[in-house]
């Protein structure tokens, strides 16, 4: 049996939403089949009062074993370091983290919130929102750039806003038995199993892409082209399985025809746009994207989107926008 305890600083409840949304596994799935005991969950935690806050204090100091410790959204340091913008069972919410992320054999870091910072962080971040072990990109956050668990981990970021429910849960499974040594993690500590590939791997709309056929309105099919070059989708420059490991098991925000908006990276949500062009293709030169896909330079990129277009069959350019 393996003993988790999640709790929320920063937060919407938006990934606890999500991860009440997993089916294979389910929540109910994880405490039946995988031996995860709940110790508490703010939508889930049984106790409530003086019997919730001895289980946190028990954790907290080591009394009770705690195997996993899971946190979603920012931990905020507001206002001048203190925390005490965000108050919990009579303690800021910060003390708890670092008492409680000290005890924890791992901890993970769920949603884009506890991971870097999110929307929280943005500028000006008047709640002095920080990611557990990341402030965006920036190696460091909340328990700094050295922290490790008992475990000898570093902090395990499943980003997303919010992340899928199998990559919680799969992730949380493998901790729970064991295995999170064989966990592999990139440079932002995300498991390489979710976070190595592109949006775009498995996007139903790439031949248009391949060929720089764009669409012309949000919401529309598969067949109506890309969304790249008039609607900023960040596809080719974020790594996410969400076309791999669909939502809801049918679907994408790509195949819905909506653009994905980055959500994995930590420089999500974009907002340095000018305002009204957030889901709108910055071009240099009004026709070559500005933001051109990881890998490639503009010059490159330029040189095979001319050819590209040229060569691109009827069928591509049926119905759509060609730019
Ligand atoms: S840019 Fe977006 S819509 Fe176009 S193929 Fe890539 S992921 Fe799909
Ligand atoms: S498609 Fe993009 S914005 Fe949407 S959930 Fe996936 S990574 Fe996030």
């Amino acid at each position: 049996m393996a003993t988790l305890l999640w709790l929320q600083g920063g937060a919407c409840s938006g990934n606890t939403m999500s991860f009440l949304n997993a089916e294979e596994p389910s929540a109910c799935d994880l405490v039946t089949d995988f031996g995860i005991e709940i110790l508490w969950h703010p939508s889930l935690g049984m106790e409530l009062g003086e019997n919730a806050k001895r289980i946190f204090h028990d954790c907290a100091s080591g009394a009770r074993p705690l195997d996993i410790f899971v946190f979603e959204g920012t931990v905020i340091q507001a206002p001048n370091g203190t925390g005490r913008y965000n108050m919990f069972a009579d303690r800021p919410m910060q003390e708890w983290v670092r008492e409680l992320a000290a005890q924890a054999s791992i901890v993970v870091a769920i949603g884009d919130c506890a991971c870097w910072g999110g929307i929280p962080a943005m500028a000006p971040n008047p709640s002095q929102s920080t990611g557990l072990q990341f402030h965006k990109r920036e190696l460091g956050g909340f328990l700094g750039p050295n922290w490790r668990s008992k475990a000898g981990l570093p902090v395990i970021n499943i980003p997303g806003c919010p992340a899928h429910p199998d990559w919680v849960t799969q992730i949380l499974v493998a901790v729970a038995s064991g295995r999170a040594a064989d966990i592999a993690l990139d440079d932002l500590q995300r498991p390489q199993t979710f976070f190595t590939s592109f949006t775009q791997t498995g996007c139903t709309r790439v031949q248009f892409f391949e060929y720089k056929q764009s669409t012309l309105e949000f919401g529309q099919g598969t067949r109506t082209g890309c969304l790249f070059y008039e609607f900023g989708c960040r596809g080719p420059m974020t790594r996410s399985p969400c076309n791999r490991i669909l939502w809801n098991r049918q679907s994408s925000k790509t195949r819905a025809g909506m653009p994905c908006t980055g959500c994995t990276e930590p420089e999500f949500p974009f907002f340095d746009l000018a305002p009204g062009t957030v889901f709108k293709t910055q071009k240099i030169s009004g026709a070559i994207p500005k933001e051109v896909p990881t890998g490639t330079d503009p010059i490159s990129y330029m040189a095979l989107a001319a050819a590209a277009r040229v060569a691109a069959p009827k069928w591509a350019k049926e119905d759509m926008f060609v730019v």
